[in-house]
């Protein structure tokens, strides 16, 4: 069985009793940086277990010999340096293999800074979108927070404290007065989140310039007006897959802005020619 295994990003007591029993139980750790889930291990007296370096640069050629190790019916946990393994960590190659093969396979939830950012960020958790670490050029930032700022939900990026400055700059470039959120070094002694508008956060940052680790939040935006015609197409085909005219209506005239009695006369159209 290969258990996917999340560990503390800051807090040790946030290590659950389930994930202190699989650790001690396993037959074999697989880490990013062994001497990083030592100490770890070592806090729950377990420094026996084995562990074998699992990282970004050897998970190709790891690959066999780990699908080797549970075939035989080997406990096999996955844990990166910090927080959920295959969040914007290694691991996603190793579990396409397990799945693809029938291998057994479970996870073990537990601290994941991207949704512990998004609980503190007074953003709405309804619908979000993960990002991971933003591009590193200028040019795929700008297109990226073009679509973000679309985007109907909130969307959480991951940035070093070095560029974060430039980022929200852009973001105020774009768009002055879009609701953001700025965590830091969450779970520890200076946990903080910040909300504002962009201008309001650029100037924060610029005042008192982050340190440590982040996630940058971005309120949801005002997609792009539809027109009359693609908005009556998208009350139709969810008409068809079921939902009641009056409430397909209902869903797109919110998302468009467009006039409910204008959209459901329209579709009724549509159907009575189709
Ligand atoms: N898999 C991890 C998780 O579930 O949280 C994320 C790993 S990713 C390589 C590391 C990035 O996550 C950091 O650069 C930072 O943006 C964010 N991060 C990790 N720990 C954090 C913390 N305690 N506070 C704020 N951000 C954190």
């Amino acid at each position: 069985m290969l258990t996917l295994l999340a560990t503390p990003i800051g807090n040790l007591e946030d290590l659950s009793l389930r994930a202190i029993r699989t650790l001690k139980e396993a037959d074999l750790i697989l880490c990013e940086d062994t001497r990083r889930t030592k100490i770890l291990l070592k806090h729950i007296e377990s420094e026996q277990v084995p562990c074998w370096s699992y990282h970004t640069w050897n998970e190709n050629s790891q690959l066999e010999p780990v699908l080797k190790q549970l075939r035989e019916g080997k406990n096999l946990v996955l844990v990166s340096d910090a927080g959920t393994p295959l969040i914007s960590d290694p691991g996603f190659e190793l579990v396409r293999a397990v799945v693809q093969e029938g291998l057994k396979i479970d996870a073990i939830p537990g601290p994941c800074a991207p949704i512990v950012a998004l609980l503190l960020s007074g953003l709405p958790c309804s619908r979000f979108q993960f990002i991971g670490f933003l591009p590193k050029t200028a040019g795929e930032r700008k297109a990226l927070f073009a679509e973000c700022l679309e985007y109907p939900g909130t969307s959480i990026c991951f940035e070093s404290p070095h560029r974060i400055e430039k980022s929200v700059e852009e973001l105020t470039a774009l768009a002055p007065d879009h609701k953001l959120a700025l965590a830091r070094e969450l779970t520890k002694i200076h946990q903080e989140c910040i909300q504002g508008t962009s201008s309001e956060l650029l100037l924060h940052i610029q005042q008192h310039p982050p340190r440590g680790e982040l996630v940058l939040l971005i309120g949801p935006g005002t997609p792009a007006k539809l027109s009359i015609e693609e908005a009556t197409k998208q009350v139709v085909a969810l008409y068809r897959t079921g939902t009641s005219l009056s409430d397909a209506t209902r869903e797109v005239a919110d998302m468009s802005g467009l006039r409910k009695k204008q959209l459901y006369q329209a579709a009724l159209e549509v159907l009575a020619l189709n």
